[in-house]
């Protein structure tokens, strides 16, 4: 089978031999989960639940105002009462409104959807399925699934690509789920290829996980619907999970500067939201548990899990999560080049937290950094053909503008460019602040035009 990939990018050490192969074990019945209510990219929710009121697995309990097309509603995950609706610190370290639900009666209850046959519904009750299941993008920022299902009328799609790359280090649960769950993958697929009327789909992954080919065929050879389902191998090399560069390794198409996968006749879903899609349709499920791997050098058990959203590893019995607190430097949400670090044990999972990386001091050796030494290495293995260099230069002089031209709004922020400067120059976290900056100064200045045009009025 060909092997695929993009230019440039760099070989990481994988450090998945901790968890690779492992299935995905249940999370042992927590007393307790903290939700947060908002966990998409959109517009935000409100809580549709008050203290003291009763919940069961899978009712909703937040939403939007007034349900518009960026946005998602929340479910409790496990069944109880309310005890608490109140910020807390969320997997992004921001305060975000949560749901307290203390567990109550059986572990097993829950109150789900209808199934739905996606081939005999309408479109439009397909795509209400999907958002009322409160289905995000599992990989990412959480944006709604049923809106990359929707692209504007006149846009050209012809191929859905299911990205199995999983490309982060420590990271197995993509592998877990294709493993594990092949076949709802490939229902999850057919249901997106219905919707989307595309009559071709593709499942990337990469080449260290050649052993999953044959699962995935001897799937699609049982599955009824098939369709025009194939499987492409990709060299495994980072950010190859990153959506414009499995583009690229698939299909040869480039992302314009600016652009998105439906730009090149794409729609990228993650395999884990596909799983997501075929439960809402098959079980009636709303997206309410996650699976995850938890691993790292002070993870004693590192394994693959499946937690209720709003679950805490500070919860979970020692028996089933054993973490080395004396050995504990640093908590990722998410993988080590493209993760979060967050302060606390008590963070909850959410939708898009596809694993979470204890690591050791010697796991997260700091270096100092040094003067840049004009080598270009960050150059030559930007995968989206940035000069971060030249954007650094560009963020320390104040000039957002020069920082733009040079690409900032292009960068996935994948990190590639920080691991291989020599100098150890903190690029990925530069160009992080200074999107921030400039998003402060888009704000301020749509105030200011807002305030001349107000007094114009008055
Ligand atoms: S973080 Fe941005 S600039 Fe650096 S390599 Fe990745 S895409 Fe290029
Ligand atoms: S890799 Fe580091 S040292 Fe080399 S040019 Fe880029 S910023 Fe400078």
């Amino acid at each position: 089978m060909l092997v695929n990939s993009f230019k440039r990018g760099i070989n990481l050490p994988t450090r998945k031999h901790a968890t690779e192969g492992k299935p995905v074990e249940q999370v042992p019945h927590p007393q307790q989960v903290v939700i947060p209510i908002n966990q998409h990219f959109g517009a935000p929710n409100q809580s549709l639940v008050t203290v003291g009121e009763k919940v069961v697995r899978g009712h909703k309990i937040a939403d939007a105002l007034t349900p518009g097309p960026m946005t998602v509603p929340v479910h409790a995950s496990i069944s109880g009462t309310v005890t608490k609706i109140e910020p807390r610190t969320q997997s992004n370290n921001t305060e975000g409104l949560c749901v307290v639900i203390e567990a109550e009666g059986p572990a097993d209850r829950e109150e789900f959807f209808p199934p739905l046959d996606p081939f005999s519904c309408t479109k439009e009750d397909a795509l209400a399925r999907i958002r009322e299941a409160g289905i995000v993008g599992m990989g990412g920022a959480g944006f709604p699934a049923h809106v990359k299902l929707s692209p504007p009328p006149g846009k050209h799609i012809d191929l859905i690509i299911a990205n199995g790359a999983e490309c982060e280090p420590y990271l197995t649960i993509d592998e877990a789920a294709m493993t594990a769950k092949s076949h709802l993958l490939i229902q999850g697929l057919a249901v997106v290829m219905k919707i989307t009327g595309v009559s071709r789909a593709v499942i990337g992954v990469e080449d260290n996980k050649k052993s999953l080919i044959p699962l995935i065929e001897r799937e699609l050879r049982l599955e009824e619907f098939a369709g025009d389902i194939s499987i492409g191998l990709c060299r495994t090399r980072y950010p190859q999970g990153g959506e414009k560069m499995l583009i690229t390794a698939l299909t040869g198409r480039e992302v314009p500067s600016g652009g998105l996968p439906m730009d090149a006749d794409c729609i990228v879903q993650n395999v884990g939201t596909l799983v997501a899609i075929a439960e809402a349709f098959y079980l009636g499920k709303p997206l309410i548990d996650r699976d995850l791997t938890v691993s790292g050098g002070a993870c004693k058990t590192p394994k693959n899990i499946r937690a209720p959203i709003g679950a805490c590893l500070k919860d979970m019995p020692v028996e089933f999560m054993d973490i080395d607190h004396a050995r504990l430097a640093k908590i990722l949400f998410g993988g080590p080049m493209m993760g979060t670090a967050v302060a606390s044990l008590e963070t909850p999972i959410q939708k898009n937290t596809s694993g979470i990386i204890l690591m050791t001091r010697e796991e997260t050796i700091a270096q100092e950094e040094g003067p840049c030494i004009r080598c270009g290495r960050c150059i030559r293995n930007c995968p989206c053909s940035l000069s971060p260099v030249i954007m650094n230069n560009s963020l320390d002089a104040a000039d957002l503008d020069y920082a733009v031209k040079a690409g900032l709004l292009d960068c996935i922020e994948c990190g590639s460019c920080t691991y291989i400067c020599p100098a150890r120059i903190k690029l990925v976290q530069r160009f992080r602040v200074g999107k921030q900056r400039l998003r402060i100064r888009q704000q301020q200045s749509a105030a200011a035009t807002a305030a001349v045009a107000a007094a114009k009025k008055s």
